[in-house]
């Protein structure tokens, strides 16, 4: 089965979809030792069917798994790397938790991480190429406490490597699109951070034959912007919805040129764009005059995961509709 990408404004999702209650269920009962590793995989093979069926009702191109095993981006690949440890809870802001994990051994990665569920997601996506996702390493070093590596550039290193390990699989398995989720990046906007993040990326995505993505969010982007700029990656994933485009004209002003994933879609809004609010967005991006339409994939900002399932799909469906017209026009 081959599916044809358009050329133009091709739309994409970031990766997480709203969990399923299914797939919550799934997870505790895999964390309390109730179901094997194996059995959880074959089993949120439900929720990842339900997910897709949305995704491929809205028209999306480029499709994922809904990042329906994972609790959270770094939990879920923490839980599965050798030298890691179940951390406390600690609050990352308002009332928003996790179980910040902690580095106790050496990292090592025993067996795949994740790609059990992208060769499942790419069985039934009906030829549409699935993104690999998967957290990068200054997001896993940061939002992890480390009590054996003896400095921040060894324990990124060490995380690069379980992580270009799992995306040499991947590759081979036939992911075309690898997509590294780095939030934490525009947390600490500096060019100190940015460079030692672009060091690890650099060793995760080299030789790599597909689509290089890296994505950011929220945050200080238009700080950060300058120093990534030089990443040997392909793409961009960014988020522009939720902060109203104030990073559009820092597009212009660093002569941005690489792929851009805009993020046309706010995923902590209840209130379903229109499909004419988005078309302007597209216009927005194109007006500037820094991308031509075949560098300009169009997805939501971030994953969907805090909205409820019919709102998720509901923006999906428009922004389809959107890209779609866009199409014609530009
Ligand atoms: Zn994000």
């Amino acid at each position: 089965m081959s599916y044809q990408v358009p050329s133009k404004f091709p739309t994409t999702v970031i990766g997480s979809y709203p969990k399923l209650p299914e797939a919550s269920e799934l997870i505790k009962r895999r964390d309390r030792g109730e179901i094997s590793e194996e059995e959880f995989h074959r089993l949120i093979r439900g929720p990842i069917a339900e997910v897709v069926k949305d995704y491929l009702e809205a028209g999306i191109d480029i499709v994922s798994d809904g990042e329906q095993s994972r609790e959270d981006m770094v939990v879920y690949f923490a839980q599965r790397v050798q030298g890691y440890e179940e951390g406390e809870w600690v609050r990352i802001y308002d009332n928003m938790y996790f179980r910040k994990p902690i580095i106790k051994g050496p990292l090592i990665r025993t067996s795949p991480l994740a790609i059990e569920d992208w060769l499942y997601t790419s069985s039934i996506s009906g030829g549409r190429p699935v993104k690999f996702i998967i957290t990068g390493p200054y997001t896993m070093m940061e939002w992890s406490f480390n009590v054996y590596y003896k400095d921040r550039s060894e324990l990124i290193m060490a995380l690069a490597k379980v992580i270009r390990e799992e995306v040499l699989d991947a590759v081979r398995a036939g992911a075309k699109y690898i997509q590294v989720d780095e939030p934490a990046l525009s947390t600490r906007p500096w060019r100190e951070e940015a460079e030692l993040a672009g060091e690890a990326l650099r060793y995760v995505f080299s030789g790599i034959e597909a689509k290089r993505v890296v994505h950011i969010c929220y945050g200080r982007l238009e700080r950060i912007l300058p120093y990534i700029l030089d990443y040997p990656v392909d793409q961009f994933a960014l988020e522009f919805k939720n902060s109203n485009f104030r990073l559009l004209p820092y597009l212009k002003e660093y002569g941005y040129n690489k792929e851009l994933g805009y993020g046309v879609v706010d995923v902590h809004s209840m209130q379903v764009e229109t499909v004419k609010e988005v078309k302007e967005a597209i216009e927005k991006l194109m007006k500037l005059d820094v991308l031509p339409p075949e560098k300009v994939y169009i997805n939501p900002d971030c994953g969907l995961k805090p909205l409820p399932r019919e709102v998720a799909k509901a923006k999906l469906v428009n922004m389809v509709k959107a890209a779609s017209e866009a199409r014609s026009e530009w």
